[in-house]
């Protein structure tokens, strides 16, 4: 069998820095966020120090939505982008949640009741981000944070996005990147292989997940890579901006 022939879930792929089969992958990034989903708001917290709260405003601050936007947050975990959107939007905007882990999307289904979205203004539907169970041109907005990463295939994850986007709709996501800043890297690299996956043992009593959080990151395409990609998915007027000194970055781009 050709290299072409195989289906993406048989094609060799990794988890980290391990090389696994597709389904493999998926199985394991799944066990990582049903895993973590109670935990995972305060690792957050502790992990960036609080950073992430910023980053994610930032995000929200990008989105270009208003009253009467239908906005679609993937791979949206616990859901604080999604209510940070639709607070944006008010009360005739609606924001749909997806993700493929159950565990994570009954955390975010919980937070956004608790914020008295739902019903009327928020959606959670459960779907693969490479598979999306939306019809073509039906968002004004496609938003992702932290998500698109753990994706087996990030460039179908890609097409997808652009897919279920209006004409004129606006793309963005928000991402671990490179550190840019000179020596930021070797100070980055030692907190990460030495901090997170401790903290992740002592605090939420699970090492490997975190361990994958840290080699994920490493893995996924740098700045520059990944905005080619969004390129090369159909979007235009693709741009990007550094956080935290690349620590992540904010992508946006359009569906014209
Ligand atoms: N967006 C949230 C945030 O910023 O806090 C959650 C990010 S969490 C690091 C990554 C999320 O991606 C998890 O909830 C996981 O279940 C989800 N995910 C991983 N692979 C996915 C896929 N193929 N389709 C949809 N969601 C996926």
């Amino acid at each position: 069998m050709s290299h072409q022939d195989k289906q993406p879930q048989e094609a060799a792929t990794h988890f980290g820095y391990q090389n696994v089969s597709g389904a493999e992958k998926v199985r394991r990034v799944m066990g990582v966020f049903s895993s973590v989903a109670s935990q995972y708001d305060i690792m957050n917290d502790l992990m960036s120090g609080g950073m992430h709260r910023l980053w994610k405003r930032r995000m929200i601050a990008t989105a270009t939505v208003g009253a009467g936007s239908r906005v679609l947050y993937v791979a949206a975990g616990s859901g604080d982008v999604a209510i940070g959107l639709a607070r944006k939007m008010g009360p005739s905007g609606r924001v749909v949640l997806t993700d493929l882990n159950g565990p994570m999307l009954a955390e975010g289904a919980r937070r956004v009741i608790d914020a008295g979205l739902l019903p009327g203004r928020a959606d959670c539907i459960q779907s693969d981000g490479t598979r999306l169970a939306f019809a073509d041109n039906s968002f004004d907005c496609v938003t992702i944070a932290f998500g698109i990463r753990n994706f087996l295939d990030i460039e179908a994850g890609l097409a997808e996005f652009y897919r279920v986007l209006r004409p004129g709709g606006q793309f963005v996501c928000l991402e671990f990147s490179r550190p840019v800043l000179p020596g930021l890297d070797v100070i980055y690299d030692a907190y990460s292989f030495n901090i997170i996956p401790l903290l992740g043992e002592k605090v939420a009593g699970d090492r490997e997940s975190y361990q994958y959080l840290v080699e994920s990151i490493r893995r996924f395409p740098d700045q520059q890579r990944f905005a080619r990609l969004i390129e090369r998915a159909g979007f235009d007027l693709v741009r990007h901006e550094n956080m935290t000194g690349g620590v992540v970055a904010l992508h946006r781009g359009y569906k014209v």
